[in-house]
């Protein structure tokens, strides 16, 4: 029990006298504790709820989500807190459930290429663990380091392999989770093949908490891969991008397995404190990892795409170091907040489209604003575009106008407002542009059959 010095008015409440009753010593914290914690990733506010949930079981769980349920009490799922969409936002009157002691790798299959793994494992530690027994896990972000597991699955993670192995659905065989009212779903399927009946995993599978709150998870993972050949690449015109990504998943027959281009804007940024690997004076660079190819193979591709013109000029990375140098390019995003306030999008479209599309934003944003910045790169295998748009402020009227200048192009271009983040509270007032009124009708019937009280991260998507 907490010394009563301890607890704030909040934790008067019944709800919260009935969880620090019910759940052992640690598992709630208060005040503080909870306040003085960081909204989100790349935020400087603070969460705004004041009791925080730390279950280290599902029956914990469990037991914490049937008394919030049988008190109306609204709860806020939140893992590492690296979403990208306010998803994990909380106001002063919710109670986050943190899977931050839900840590544990609990079994590898080496011979079923399988892992099992609690909800609040960070996917860096998952990706170590698949390597040291001669596995690999394929999903890879650039918040690995921070990310959960459990947070991957709710968002339906994309990251820098779909080209190759798909979204974070593609990567889970099973799952476990507890509803609103604190029933255990448990789905700890590890077959591949399995048909019968509904796929139950899916309704918690990119549905940002809103369903219900996973606490495990079967994953796929793959054969170690002895090679991946990665290479930087300038190209001429975003016509010769399309045309390179025909020439290499072609040429490396299913090896191709990142391809992700940066706009000219970007790649001086983030080249700017160091020897750029390629002279910047092209429009595009793109950043290739052909995972199982051999080096020798690629190399010959690329000589192919310099004869037909595909190709302004390439390194390829000759030491794990080099790759690495390679990606921290790509994943640098964070050094676009030194033009103030950022507002960052995560888009997808057809891949024709793009060309004509960056170029109505930009245009968009110049009969707008003054100076405004939008440094462009994106998962382009994946039809998947990001930008970092900085405009001098951070207003409601600056918000509304980049959105407007982001949004209104895509939407009359049939693209979605969100191609791997989610939708979160801040794409929620967009999301009737790119679902129709049925379907969002059904994921209201959806979240009233699995939370009819409606207490599971409240107000969010829709
Ligand atoms: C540098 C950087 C790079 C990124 N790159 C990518 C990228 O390439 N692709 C991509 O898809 N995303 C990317 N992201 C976004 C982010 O990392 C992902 O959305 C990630 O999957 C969120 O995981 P998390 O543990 O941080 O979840 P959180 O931010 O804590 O939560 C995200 C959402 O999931 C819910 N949630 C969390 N845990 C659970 C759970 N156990 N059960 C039910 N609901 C839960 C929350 O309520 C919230 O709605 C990036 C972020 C950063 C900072």
């Amino acid at each position: 029990m907490l010394k009563d010095t301890e607890r704030s008015a909040q934790t008067k409440r019944p709800v919260v006298e009935a969880l620090i009753e019910a759940l052992p010593e640690g598992s709630i914290l208060l005040g503080p504790d909870v306040t003085q914690r960081s909204a989100g990733i790349w935020r400087d506010d603070h969460l705004l709820a004041e009791v925080l949930i730390r279950p280290q079981s599902t029956a914990e769980m469990s037991q914490a989500l049937r008394i919030c349920y049988d008190h109306h009490q609204p709860v806020v799922p939140q893992g590492g807190l690296t979403g990208l969409v306010e998803g994990g936002l909380t106001r002063p009157s919710e109670i986050v459930i943190s899977t931050e002691r839900l840590n544990h790798i609990e079994e590898i299959s080496v011979s079923e290429r399988t892992m099992v793994v609690q909800a609040g494992v960070i996917l860096q530690s998952i990706q170590e663990a698949a390597a040291k027994a001669s596995l690999m896990f394929p999903l890879d972000l650039g918040g690995r380091g921070s990310c959960t597991i459990g947070g991957n699955l709710a968002t339906n993670a994309g990251g820098n392999r779909v080209i190759r192995y798909g979204m974070a659905r593609d990567m889970v065989l099973g799952l476990e989770a507890v509803l609103a009212d604190g029933t255990i779903i448990s789905s700890m399927n590890r077959m591949i093949k399995n048909n019968a009946g509904y796929d139950l995993k899916q309704w918690f599978l990119g549905t940002e908490g809103t369903l219900g709150v996973i606490t495990r998870a079967v994953l796929r993972c793959r054969e170690e891969v002895t090679a991946a050949p990665t290479c930087l690449i300038s190209v001429e015109s975003f016509e010769q991008v399309i045309a390179l990504l025909k020439h290499l998943d072609r040429g490396l027959s299913g090896h191709l397995s990142a391809f992700e281009v940066m706009w000219q804007n970007f790649y001086q940024l983030v080249t700017r404190s160091s020897a750029p690997p390629l002279a910047e004076e092209a429009p595009y660079y793109v950043l290739i990892e052909a995972m199982g190819a051999e080096s020798a193979h690629l190399e010959t591709l690329l000589a192919q795409g310099f004869d037909a013109g595909l190709i302004m000029d390439a390194v390829v990375a000759q030491s794990e170091q080099q790759c690495l140098d390679l990606w921290a390019l790509r994943d640098d995003v964070a050094q676009t907040f030194q033009f103030g306030p950022v507002f960052l999008f995560d888009v997808s479209l057809r891949l024709n489209d793009m060309e004509t599309y960056v170029s109505a934003v930009n245009t968009g944003l110049k009969d707008r604003f003054d100076d405004p910045k939008n440094f462009t790169l994106g998962h382009v295998g994946d039809g998947n575009i990001h930008f970092a748009i900085a405009v001098g402020g951070d207003t409601l009227e600056d918000r509304l106008g980049v959105e407007a200048a982001v949004y209104e192009p895509l939407i009359a271009l049939g693209g979605s407002v969100s191609a791997e983040h989610g939708v979160g509270l801040e794409k929620k007032p967009y999301l009737h542009f790119v679902r129709s009124e049925a379907e969002i009708a059904l994921m209201r019937r959806m979240k009233q059959a699995l939370d009819p009280r409606g207490i599971l991260n409240p107000g969010k998507i829709f």
